[in-house]
């Protein structure tokens, strides 16, 4: 049971590189989000839900525990918070905060993959996925848990190499060092939890995780109107990023040439545009999609 009776709660990050994001995610969806008196706590004024503003690091085990019914959270922090405890279930990726777990060193250390690190010190804040990566692989190395700055532990002496978070790749290179394997690919997920919340909030919990869904797909998508020559219909079909089977529609008073509407569900660039004109399409429109479900 949710702890707070008659409403949800979903625990997003206060403040940080998932804090705004999850937030629009959470407004695309249709909550009214109203600040309270509380800096924890954010109120959704047209549905019985709250939102709880923690450290990322938290949120996995709000979710586990049924504290919260769901959240948003980087996969490597759900990740590292894995301890064979119950667990939050992923409900779906969200497109956002894309980073990737590395190992890095000094151009010192001769890395030719894992085995390279073998009776090696490595600092890393991701001690539990680092370690399950290195004992897939088989090597024995000894973790030294950092909480930040893991950067800088191979200049200090307090580790050869390290395991740590890049986007794109500045800092390491700002601390002289090199990328090297990757550990885990991470983006922003939407946990659930196992713990089921009350049942007259099920249905309401259930329209939320939809939405999002929704929010999350129409991302990016685009709706795409064109004529097309009859002729042309399978090569302009095919040029058409992402999209499933158009609908192809007759133009009056034209028996060689048919309009064809689509949802793409990939960016549609100008070259994209100038393939399918190539091709013999003509009044080609491309529309944002504001909604989807
Ligand atoms: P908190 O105070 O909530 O504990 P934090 O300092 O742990 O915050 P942030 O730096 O805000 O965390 O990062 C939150 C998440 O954003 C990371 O766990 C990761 O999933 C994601 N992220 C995306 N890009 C990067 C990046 N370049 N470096 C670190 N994290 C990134
Ligand atoms: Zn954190």
């Amino acid at each position: 049971m949710s702890t707070v009776q008659g409403r949800l709660r979903i625990a997003v990050q206060k403040s940080g590189r998932l804090a705004d994001r999850s937030l629009d995610l959470v407004r695309d969806a249709g909550l009214r989000v109203v600040k309270g008196n509380n800096d924890l706590l954010y109120r959704v004024e047209n549905y019985p839900i709250d939102l709880l503003r923690v450290r990322d690091d938290d949120i996995p085990t709000f979710v586990a525990d049924g504290v919260c019914d769901l959240g948003i959270v980087g996969e490597n922090v759900l990740e590292e918070a894995r301890n064979g405890g119950p667990r939050a279930e992923v409900v779906m990726p969200l497109g956002f905060g894309r980073c990737t777990l590395k190992i890095a060193a000094p151009p010192t250390l001769a890395y030719d993959g894992p085995a390279s690190l073998e009776g090696l010190r490595i600092a890393t804040s991701y001690p539990t996925v680092l370690r399950r990566w290195l004992d897939e692989r088989n090597v024995r190395a000894e973790i030294v848990t950092m909480r930040g700055a893991v950067e800088v532990a191979p200049r200090l002496r307090l580790a050869a190499a390290i395991c740590d978070l890049v986007s794109t790749g500045a800092t390491l290179e700002a601390n002289g060092l090199g990328p090297h394997d990757t550990v885990l690919d991470s983006q922003a997920v939407l946990i659930r939890s196992p713990v089921a919340a009350e049942p007259s909030l099920r249905p309401l919990l259930d329209s939320v995780v939809d939405r999002m869904a929704g929010v999350v797909s129409s991302q990016g998508a685009k709706y795409v109107m064109l004529n097309a020559p009859r002729s042309a219909l399978d090569r302009i079909t095919a040029i058409l990023p992402g999209a499933g089977s158009p609908t192809v529609m007759p133009l009056s008073g034209r028996d060689d040439a048919v309009a064809v509407h689509a949802v793409c569900q990939e960016a549609v660039f100008w070259e994209t545009l100038e393939k399918l004109k190539a091709a013999g399409a003509s009044a080609i429109l491309v529309l944002p999609i504001e909604k989807m479900m």
